[in-house]
């Protein structure tokens, strides 16, 4: 198929988001025509464009106004509005993030479209494009196809490999003008719960603690298992909830959804909601003193012992394997 595409791009402190490039690799996976990327922020975002490129865009449209210096739902609506008017495009794709499950909707309400939310894989069954999407928790997948009219997805991050980075691809990367109206709500500033590093929903390695890691302090080795794989620590709820950790590491039905290559459950049960947020992990690992525990019906791997023994033994192996 040879439909124009767009693909809304989205930067954090200043880098593209790595679901950018998998929302560029998905677009081209639905359509062989022209790619476009969009970006909307504030300052020069030229640079940033030509790494769209670099990843498969054919072309580039940035949007740069001090109203869009921090994502409201309005301001960008507003922007990326305007650019869809212009390019009038026949799909448009973004990552499952925080920014995309808000923009999505209000911009395919407003364009009359459907969205599908929340992909996991594209693929091409007779002729027509296939969504599949988890539902139930991720209990159960649904397959979606469009048959007529806009096709408006988003992708839910670390399942649609990116292509690989060419740098020796070249593409217009153009600015355009948009009078943003004045905004009912201005974000004077964001104050972030999580501390620098990793960021939980796309990482590729995530260590999880639960209510067994038993404090504050008993998440410290984990956070050393997360920095030895360069990964997110991340949580269960039993562990937010007694206030061993920020909700911001929650993961589960009422948490993040989180789809890493490896999910490390440390002293985690396996309660179903906690299940609802991982269990689409590539690899899961399981350390936990019950062998009766629900995780290990979900682990790849199961270690059965006392955290606070395993841990430490992990972190002394991997770092000589210096991974
Ligand atoms: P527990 O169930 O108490 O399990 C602790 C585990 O640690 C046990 O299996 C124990 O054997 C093990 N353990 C203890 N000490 C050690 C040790 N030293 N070494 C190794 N293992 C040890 N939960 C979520 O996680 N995410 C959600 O999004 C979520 N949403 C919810 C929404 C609703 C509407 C409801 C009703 C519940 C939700 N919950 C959610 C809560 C969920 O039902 C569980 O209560 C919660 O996941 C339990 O957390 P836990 O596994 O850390 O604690």
């Amino acid at each position: 198929m040879s439909k124009k595409m767009l693909v809304i791009g989205e930067a954090r402190d200043g880098s593209l988001r790595n679901v950018t490039f998998e929302a560029i690799a998905a677009a081209k996976s639905i359509s062989d025509g022209e790619i476009v990327g969009v970006l909307c922020g504030a300052g020069d975002l030229g640079e940033l464009g030509n790494e769209m490129i670099h990843y498969g865009a054919d072309r580039v449209i940035t949007v740069s106004n001090d109203k869009l210096k921090t994502y409201t739902s309005e301001g960008y609506g507003q922007a990326v509005k305007a650019v869809i008017d212009d390019e009038n495009p026949e799909g448009i794709v973004m990552g499952h993030t925080a920014i995309g499950k808000d923009l999505t909707p209000k911009l395919a309400s407003k364009l009359e479209s459907g969205l599908i939310s929340d992909a996991t894989e594209i693929s091409e069954e007779g002729g027509n494009i296939v969504f599949t999407r988890p539902i139930y928790s991720g209990k159960a997948f649904e397959k979606k196809i469009i048959t007529d009219g806009l096709i408006f997805a988003t992708i839910r991050p670390n399942n649609i490999p990116a292509l690989e980075k060419d740098e020796s691809r070249s593409g217009e990367v153009t600015s355009k003008d948009v009078d943003v109206a004045d905004l009912r709500t201005i974000i004077q500033d964001v104050v972030r719960k999580t501390s620098e590093g990793v960021d939980l929903s796309e990482a590729k390695v995530i260590v999880a603690g639960g209510r067994g890691v038993k404090s504050a302090e008993g998440f410290e080795p984990l956070e050393e298992l997360a920095e030895v794989l360069g990964g997110a620590v991340g949580a269960s709820r039993g562990a937010c909830d007694a206030g061993y950790c920020d909700y911001s590491l929650q993961i589960g039905q009422t948490g993040k959804v989180v789809t890493p290559d490896l999910y490390i459950a440390a002293g985690i049960s396996g309660a179903i909601q906690h299940l609802a947020g991982m269990s689409n992990s590539k690899v899961i690992v399981a350390i936990n003193k019950d062998p009766e525990a629900n995780i290990f019906n979900v682990a790849d791997y199961g270690i059965v012992g006392d955290l606070f023994d395993v841990v430490p033994k992990l972190i002394e192996e991997l770092k000589k394997v210096n991974v």
